[in-house]
């Protein structure tokens, strides 16, 4: 079976049990300062798993685009891939574990013909000091459906408790969370490694197991002394589509699937190599990963750079042209790789061939900048070895191929033997470690202020940001369009359409108009209505795709009709203008043709 038939008979099948099939959200996380991208399906469902009411109703299902960047080394095994979609399917307030339970096991079992007797179920083996039981409601269910006693296993709250902090002691006084029951493949003829362990289970790392979805049961809320239960309970599955897909095709290796098939086919003709050569199989699947994940980046708008998203998009294309020239393939292909991820997608994403030239030509360009950079810094890497009495590659001057010249950390331990070096391994990875430890912080700072409270100041700039579109284009014309906005709880910054640098007086009447807007404590409202109407209404809209047929607007007046600002969006905002302050635009400047930047705050 193909990515695309295990995709859509997931979405018909639960569309006939009443949901609403829901539209990807993108990659990069539109305001929202705490995460970098779109890493689970639930991500953007958060709002309405803590109460919200969602526009589309109950029960919703949705195939989800996710980015893991965490995983970009563990990339070149048979499972590991940065980019994946999650298939998801909730129950706001709705069902509960006997619909949940027994309908994944249809479909996995009768819609895509997964033999039962593959599958090993886990489920939550209780907490008598938290109040919490063992889930053998579950487990009856299971049971009852067909997975027989021993293959129902029991695990701690480390394997079988979500929330968003962890296990329960992990998690803040009023944070939501509940047990869990995970779904996971056998794969018989992978023979268990005894390094792993004396016996072989579902969480055993050896390889004969693979998790392909989780139902999460959230039901609970903490509390000062221990756990309450939530007003509304909702059920949260997920299950990775292309290990959904490998499992189905009973195949141990992801790379099989038929959206990584044509790549790894015109990488094998490119090269004359075999992907079952195992000196070069690792090679073939980075290539493949990373060229795909970069693609649907680029599509969402993270080109490649030095910052944010653009950053790890650079990073798996580096990655990526490293192991072309492994393989033995040489400059300037690495864009003719394009054309099949696009058209192995075209049907779930109709906009991707539209994005098609801009993401051949952005990858181009920087397999052209990296091979650039790349020369430079190969004889940056000949004169240290010239240099080098001891015949050493410093930890330091290692680091600095890596950080100044983009080197990839493989190819530098891979090329130091080649000039007579030995790399100070263990220096190298203390300086690695601080490096990391820096990038880290980094990210913790983009998490602080975080969804727990979802910062005051963010809700603040979410809000002003609407002002400003919407004064923009009073003042510059209706060519103005929103292009991205990025939110942190110290500014806002916003990109719109428009050709050239703003004067100093037009920026003074935008910050002058917010700025009565604010003086005047309009309300801020939501509406759910249907798309076509918000449309009628003259909301503002620019995400195309990611709508459904209700839709939320919010709006800045008392009526809809005579709003100031009107705009499709998910929230959240403050309730009134007048908190927020007084606006100032501290930058205004190009980002792109056409594109300009304006960087403000709130004081
Ligand atoms: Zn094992
Ligand atoms: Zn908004």
């Amino acid at each position: 079976m193909t990515v695309s038939e295990v995709r859509r008979k997931y979405l018909d099948f639960f569309q006939s049990k009443g949901h609403i099939i829901v539209p990807s959200s993108s990659l990069v996380p539109e305001n929202d300062p705490t995460t970098l991208f779109t890493g689970s399906g639930m991500q953007p469902m958060v709002p309405y798993l803590l109460g919200q009411s969602h526009p589309q109703g109950k029960r919703i299902v949705d195939s989800q685009k996710c980015f893991r960047s965490q995983d970009i080394e563990e990339v070149g095994d048979n499972r590991h891939t940065t980019f994946f979609e999650m298939l998801g399917n909730w129950s706001l307030g709705d069902y509960w574990k006997e619909e949940q339970l027994s309908w994944v096991f249809a479909f996995l079992t009768k819609e895509i013909g997964i033999p039962k007797e593959k599958l090993s179920v886990t489920c939550f083996e209780g907490d008598e000091k938290l109040g919490i039981p063992r889930d053998t409601e579950s487990a009856e269910i299971w049971e009852r459906l067909g997975i027989p006693k021993e293959r129902i296993y029991f695990y701690s709250a480390k394997k079988n408790w979500w929330s968003r902090a962890g296990v329960p002691e992990n998690m803040p006084v009023g944070e939501p969370g509940g047990a869990d029951s995970e779904i996971f493949y056998q794969f018989t003829q992978v023979v268990h490694d005894p390094a792993f362990g004396e016996k072989c289970h579902p969480n055993c790392d050896c390889g004969r197991f693979m998790e392909i979805g989780n139902s999460v049961f959230m039901e609970y809320r903490k509390t000062e002394n221990g756990f309450e239960k939530l007003p509304q309970r909702n059920v949260d599955f997920g299950g990775g589509l292309e290990r959904i897909t490998t499992a189905r095709n009973d195949s141990s290796d992801v790379f099989t699937i038929d959206v990584f098939a044509p790549l790894i086919q015109k990488l094998a003709e490119l090269s004359g190599k075999n992907y079952t050569d195992t000196a070069y199989t690792h090679s073939f699947r980075t290539v493949a990963e990373h060229l795909r994940a970069s693609v649907f980046l680029i599509a969402d708008g993270a080109s490649p750079s030095n910052t944010d998203q653009g950053y790890f998009t650079r990073r798996l294309l580096r990655r990526a042209v490293r192991h072309l020239d492994l393989l033995g393939i040489g400059a300037d292909t690495l864009s003719s790789l394009v054309e099949p991820v696009v058209s192995a997608y075209t049907d779930a994403y109709p906009s991707l061939p539209q994005k098609s030239d801009v993401i051949t030509s952005e990858i181009g360009n920087e397999e052209h900048k990296f091979r650039k950079t790349l020369d430079m810094g190969l004889k940056e890497f000949s004169q240290m070895a010239e240099k080098s009495l001891d015949k050493m590659l410093s930890s330091a001057d290692a680091f600095m191929l890596f950080s100044s010249y983009g080197l990839p950390i493989d190819m530098i331990k891979d090329l130091a033997p080649e000039k007579g070096l030995t790399v100070d391994t263990s220096g190298f990875e203390k300086e690695l470690e601080n490096h990391h430890v820096v990038s880290r912080a980094g990210l913790e700072k983009k998490f602080k202020g975080g969804l727990a409270d979802t910062s005051e100041m963010s809700v603040k700039y979410h809000t002003a940001t609407h002002l400003l579109h919407q004064a923009l284009r009073d003042v510059l014309g209706d060519e103005v369009g929103q292009k991205g906005s990025n939110i942190t709880p110290e500014r806002l910054r916003f990109d719109f359409s428009f050709g050239r640098k703003m004067t100093d007086e037009e920026k003074k009447k935008v910050e002058d108009i917010v700025n009565a807007k604010i003086k005047a404590d309009l309300p801020m409202q939501r509406v759910v209505m249907p798309r076509a109407e918000a449309e009628k209404s003259g909301a503002l809209h620019f995400f195309g795709e990611k709508y459904g047929d209700e839709v939320s607007v919010y709006f800045i007046g008392d009526l809809l009709p005579t709003a100031y600002s009107k705009e499709f969006c998910g929230g959240p905002h403050v309730t009134n203008t007048g908190v927020l302050g007084t606006f100032k635009i501290q930058k205004e400047e190009a980002v792109s043709a056409g594109v300009r930047r304006i960087k403000a705050q709130l004081m």
